[in-house]
């Protein structure tokens, strides 16, 4: 009885309301706690067959060897990347939410879709000996108090049992935001952005790199070339979104 009367009155007391589209959760529909169902069925999941190096999903008649057209022409320094969504839409929208709205109760949200995705598609984290979320620069990490990637990476590695360092990867240049700049200069940009406080505690290591959102790659991939240059034995990426 007490069981069902306290949500009720809870939901009277302090009503929820989505945090994209503003409207009024139905208790009934209180799916994840922040964002209604309406919203959560509009993202959209990423699905097999997926590109062999990126992660994207790839129409398998224009990718040999299952790898996209963009990934034939790059050469990243990470093994992989898998992302549990596209970055479009409603997804977009949440990580702008979680990054600039500081809303990091969205984490647990956004974090649910990679564990989901992790045991859908029996990714083999099991190679990995621990995961490291791709940091923010001290100023930036100032401005926004949290790391976004952090805060889905804590969540994801406690489901899935993963060891997350923390502090070591470091971020020690300044980079401008990936997002004002066109695709050829994401790559300069990144260059030898990252660095390790603690070579040593990679080293001979297969590591998982997360992050929320893969575009280019080349953030995940200048992380992965400090990783391997302290002596990482492999690297994998893991994004929300890509
Ligand atoms: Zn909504
Ligand atoms: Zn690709």
């Amino acid at each position: 009885m007490l069981k069902r009367i306290l949500p009720a009155l809870e939901e009277i007391i302090y009503p929820r309301y989505c945090l994209l589209c503003h409207i009024r959760i139905a208790l009934e529909n209180q799916l994840r706690g922040v964002i209604c169902r309406d919203c959560i069925e509009k993202i959209k999941p990423n699905r097999p067959p997926f590109c062999r190096k990126c992660g994207r999903k790839i129409l398998k008649f224009e990718a040999p060897e299952n790898v996209c057209a963009e990934c034939s022409k790059t050469q990243f320094c990470f093994e992989r990347a898998w992302a549990s969504c596209t970055y479009e839409g409603v997804i977009k929208e949440m990580v702008h939410n979680l990054k600039y709205g500081n809303k990091i109760m969205l984490a647990k949200v956004l974090s649910q879709m990679m564990i989901d995705f992790v045991s859908d598609y029996h990714l083999p984290l099991e190679a990995c000996d621990c995961a490291i979320a791709i940091p923010l620069s001290p100023r930036k990490l100032r401005e926004r108090e949290f790391n976004q990637a952090e805060a889905l990476a804590d969540n994801l590695c406690a489901h899935i049992g993963l060891k997350l360092l923390k502090n070591n990867l470091k971020r020690i240049r300044d980079t401008r935001s990936q997002t004002e700049l066109e695709k050829s200069r994401r790559w300069q940009n990144m260059q030898g952005a990252f660095a390790l406080r603690e070579p040593g505690a990679v080293q001979g290591k297969t590591i998982l790199l997360i992050d929320d959102v893969l575009t280019t790659g080349a953030t995940a991939s200048e992380a992965a070339r400090a990783l391997k240059n302290a002596g990482a034995a492999g690297v994998y990426v893991l994004t929300l979104a890509n």
